[in-house]
């Protein structure tokens, strides 16, 4: 059998590794537009402030895609699938090439959402996606080290405003659109232990804060660390020297909509990831199960298994969605939020859930939540401070 999978972040790479595992007689070869082999995403905040060396987030080697029998083509794009000839066309080192599948699988992840107004492509406006944007932003703040500014203060927000600051940036302001941070992981009194922990840290954070526009300002004839990028907001403006959007992600789902696959927010999938076409398969952040999308790791490591089940026809599984968790570690901080984290004032009244909170300080414990329905736990907030 031959299987094409069109990207090598984790999802791609899991998958591939499952199934060679599962049949080693599988021919896989997985497609990136990258130039690396896979690497870890959440680790590139911690490279901006070289707070881990590179070497510590490659997740594949060419040695290791060898011994697990997979085929990995750096440097590809795949810009056109034929889905009746089961073949595709992708261009790789400039030379394009035509593959043909038994097998294909849509891995192309997500790319950063886009802001509600057109951001000119200017020196200074970075997103963070992969290690080739680190290497751009590290280079621009070699030179512009006074003031940093960060649109979005969710998980990728904080940890990248964290590491700018670690970086050496002198003054570096998180703008969050929301009334408080991370508004989905955790309710208000979580959302304030963190601003207060990330302030304590010498952060700016500035919440309820809606970005109406993006110019950069340029200085004529004067040095260039006078040049500033401004972001106008429905309030004041701000000025930095850098501006990263960490706004959200979008599926990536340009090339399966050309292809002529089912495509909404994300690629539609059904419970054994496959998509409306016969034989293809998406997972990971580009797939979208009963509307919803992730956008995390282990949904996409989960939906790695099930699809694995079906293309190998062993130990089927069927896909009922991911209870979203998430991590963050900030600083000393770690915080836990998973699965349901609030109650509507009108659930609160049914009587048929509650909240228990913890407020102990013991074990550097800062704020515990539970909701419950009878005695099942339906999710947790946790805050804890490392004690070392
Ligand atoms: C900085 C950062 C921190 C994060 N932290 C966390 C965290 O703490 N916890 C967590 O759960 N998640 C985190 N995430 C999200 C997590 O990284 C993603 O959920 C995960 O990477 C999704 O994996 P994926 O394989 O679906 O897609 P991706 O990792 O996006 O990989 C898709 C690959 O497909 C390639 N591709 C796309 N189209 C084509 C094409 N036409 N031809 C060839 N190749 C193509 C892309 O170039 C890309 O390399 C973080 C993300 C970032 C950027």
């Amino acid at each position: 059998m031959k299987l094409i999978i069109i990207g090598n972040g984790i999802a791609g790479l899991t998958l591939a590794r499952l199934c060679s595992r599962y049949d080693s007689s599988i021919s896989t070869t997985i497609i990136s537009k990258e130039a690396y082999y896979t690497y870890s995403r959440p680790l590139l905040p911690k490279i901006i402030s070289k707070s881990i060396t590179e070497e510590k987030i490659w997740l594949d080697s060419s040695e290791r895609s060898l011994a697990a029998n997979i085929q990995t083509l750096l440097d590809c794009t795949v810009n056109k699938v034929d889905t009746k000839n089961k073949t595709i066309e992708l261009i790789c080192h400039d030379t394009p090439a035509v593959l043909s599948y038994d097998i294909l699988v849509f891995a192309t992840g997500s790319i950063p959402s886009e802001l509600p107004f057109p951001v000119r492509k200017t020196p200074g406006i970075f997103t963070i996606r992969t290690l080739k944007d680190v290497y751009r932003l590290q280079e621009r703040l070699k030179i512009y080290n006074e003031s940093a500014l960060i649109i979005g203060g969710g998980l990728l927000g904080i940890e990248i405003a964290e590491n700018t600051l670690k970086a050496g940036v002198k003054k570096v302001q998180i703008l969050e659109y929301a009334p408080r941070l991370l508004p989905r992981q955790l309710d208000e009194k979580g959302s304030m232990v963190l601003q207060q922990h990330l302030e304590s840290e010498g952060l700016i954070v500035k919440t309820g804060i809606h970005v109406t526009g993006i110019d950069s300002v340029q200085s004529i004839g004067v040095h260039p660390v006078s040049d500033k990028i401004q972001v106008h907001t429905e309030t004041q403006p701000f000025m930095g020297q850098s501006v990263i959007l960490a706004a959200g992600v979008t599926p990536n789902v340009t090339l399966a909509k050309e292809s002529g696959l089912e495509v909404q927010r994300g690629i539609v999938v059904d419970n054994t990831m496959q998509t409306s076409v016969a034989d293809i398969y998406a997972l990971g952040d580009c797939a979208e199960f009963e509307n919803k999308t992730w956008g995390i790791i282990p949904a996409a490591l989960e939906q790695c298994s099930i699809a694995a089940s079906h293309i190998c026809n062993k130990d089927k599984q069927y896909y009922k969605g991911t209870v979203p968790s998430t991590r963050l570690e900030s600083g000393n901080l770690v915080i836990l939020s998973k699965g349901k984290i609030d109650l509507s004032p009108e659930e609160i009244k049914s009587g048929q859930y509650r909240e228990e909170v913890e407020l102990s300080k013991e074990n550097g414990l800062l704020y515990h939540k539970k909701i419950l329905e009878g005695d099942s736990l339906l999710g947790e907030i946790s805050i804890k401070k490392i004690v070392s």
